[in-house]
């Protein structure tokens, strides 16, 4: 009997993601995150990841003991230790147990300066403690209508992955993020979304090689649901979703994961 080969949605376990940005204390992260494991907790066939504020890191932690659950961060310093007031390390992150950590997220970028080439300096500094980057990228409203959206989403994925190694390149999470569709309620339309994810591929096969891109999850986020998420889903260069206001509750969030284990 032949071996069926595998396709390239096979290669890439679907991901969902879980941005809380600056919701929850301690103790209701910790409430929302027991909901979630006790629907999802062992749940293996995609990989699901909580982002809560620093604070609630350590509560969150705990619940995620021995669960399928990863933890992630929503941004951290480039540098090892030092005089930056308000700053947490990789170093930090880690000794907390966290594995991801989003990084260049347009809020990042727009409401405290962040530049392609510190999202660079981030991303190595995350990939040399471990710490797989989501790495976000995306248009803005007016640069969409200025047809510069390529444009944008080439300078900047490029940009952040200088001196990203082959060997690391795997570990990184790309999330296409339109800014004119995050906490809009505008989503892209899966056309939209899908045309600019198998561009950001074959900007990592110009980049890595064909092999190597094929392993690179791509995720969708903007305004995701548990409503339009299936469709999204199922585009062959969509692996998974960055989700904002849908992570605060866990049914809402709970049902993408579900979704994505349907489109899997
Ligand atoms: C985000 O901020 O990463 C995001 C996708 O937010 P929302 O789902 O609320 O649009």
């Amino acid at each position: 009997m032949s071996t069926p080969t595998q396709s390239p949605i096979q290669i890439r376990r679907k991901l969902i993601a879980g941005n809380w940005k600056m919701n929850k204390t301690a103790a209701d992260g910790a409430a929302l995150t027991k909901e979630i494991v006790e629907q999802v907790g062992r749940e293996t066939a995609v990989d699901t990841v909580v982002c809560p504020p620093f604070t609630a890191l350590e509560s969150v932690r705990h619940v995620l003991e021995g669960q399928a659950v990863k933890l992630g961060a929503q941004n951290m310093h480039a540098e090892k230790n030092g005089a930056f007031t308000g700053e947490i390390s990789a170093e930090m992150l880690r000794a907390h147990y966290v594995t991801h950590v989003i990084l260049g997220h347009s809020e990042r970028r727009q409401y405290f300066g962040e530049t392609d080439a510190l999202v660079n300096k981030k991303v190595l500094a995350a990939l040399a403690n471990e710490l797989r980057p989501i790495l976000c990228v995306g248009e803005t409203l007016a640069e969409r209508e200025g047809g510069k959206t390529l444009e944008v989403v080439k300078t900047q994925t490029e940009a952040a992955l200088a001196g990203v190694k082959p060997e690391q390149i795997t570990s990184v999470i790309i999330a296409y993020e339109p800014v004119w569709a995050i906490g809009t309620g505008k989503v892209a339309t899966t056309a939209q979304a899908q045309e600019v994810h198998a561009f950001i591929r074959s900007l990592l096969t110009a980049l890595y090689g064909a092999a190597l891109a094929q392993k690179v999850r791509i995720l969708y986020g903007g305004s995701m649901k548990p409503a339009n998420a299936p469709e999204l889903l199922a585009q062959p260069d969509i692996d998974g979703g960055l989700i904002g206001g849908a992570s605060l509750e866990a049914k809402s969030f709970v049902d993408l994961v579900k979704a994505a284990m349907a489109a899997s």
